[in-house]
């Protein structure tokens, strides 16, 4: 009888935490981006982050915003981590319809976030919360699945296999590419976060429009390289990761300058 219970229990709890799992960046996906971004700050930039922040990483923080998911409370900051763009765009279209949006979404509260954080009139718990939510949001859209489509929720419904378990394309963006690396997120970083002061200073330039764009193409690319039930594995491997680590690297670089232009 006992057993049964905590058979039940312990289904409800794999039930409630599968879609939390496959919802952003992993846990390693956003420590690595904000590691790199960490490694980018001017000094000035991580005084003024620090006081915000606390003995807080970068790299920690990113993780914030998924883990409060288990609460209710925030329900209200779901729909922040992803923009459903649900075709390919051109630029020149993904710029009317950026210029139009007024939906709640990654683009918009990036938007808010970084004015808010401009604002001196912020409070200190707000400044908490948008700093935290910032960090993630960049992350999140330069996986490019939280630019995906509605109908699929950006690649959850579009069901794979992984090295011969169910899994989902979103997912397998995630973490499942990352976590195949087998390396702690310092060790990861230290593997990819190779960039010059052109390619950073390029990166630091480029609008959010440009950000949801490339992430816009590559989502499509990757819809399009899968049919349901795939068997992804070692070639899926060989011909992604270096793209999702160039992803990773953009969204750091990209973080460090936003950081650097709020707080620098
Ligand atoms: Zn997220």
């Amino acid at each position: 009888m006992k057993t049964s219970i905590l058979k039940k229990i312990i289904l409800f709890v794999a039930v409630c935490y599968i879609p939390l799992q496959s919802m952003a960046w992993g846990t390693l996906g956003h420590r690595i981006c904000g590691q790199v971004a960490d490694s980018y700050l001017t000094p000035k930039a991580r005084k003024a982050i620090e006081a915000i922040l606390g003995n807080e990483s970068i790299a920690i923080t990113s993780n914030w915003a998924d883990f409060i998911k288990s609460d209710p409370a925030y329900n209200y900051l779901y729909n922040w981590h992803f923009i459903d763009l649900d075709k390919a765009y051109t630029y020149p279209e993904l710029q009317a319809y950026l210029k139009a949006d007024t939906a709640t979404d990654a683009y918009t509260k990036l938007n808010f976030l970084i004015a808010n954080l401009k604002n001196p009139a912020t409070t200190k718990a707000n400044k908490l919360l948008y700093l935290r939510m910032l960090i993630h949001i960049v992350e999140d859209v330069h996986q490019p699945l939280h630019t995906g489509h509605t109908a699929d929720k950006g690649g959850n419904d579009v069901k794979v296999q992984w090295f011969g378990k169910d899994s989902n394309l979103h997912s397998v963006w995630d973490s499942q590419l990352i976590d195949n690396q087998q390396l702690s997120y310092t060790e990861y970083t230290t593997w990819i976060n190779h960039t010059t002061l052109a390619q950073r200073i390029a990166l630091q330039k480029d609008p959010i429009s440009q950000w949801l764009f490339e992430s816009n193409q590559l989502a499509e690319k990757l819809y399009a390289d899968v049919k349901p039930d795939d068997k992804l594995g070692y070639k899926y491997n060989f011909k992604y990761i270096g793209i999702l680590n160039q992803q990773m690297v953009k969204a750091g670089v990209r973080l460090a300058g936003v950081l650097n232009q709020l707080f620098g």
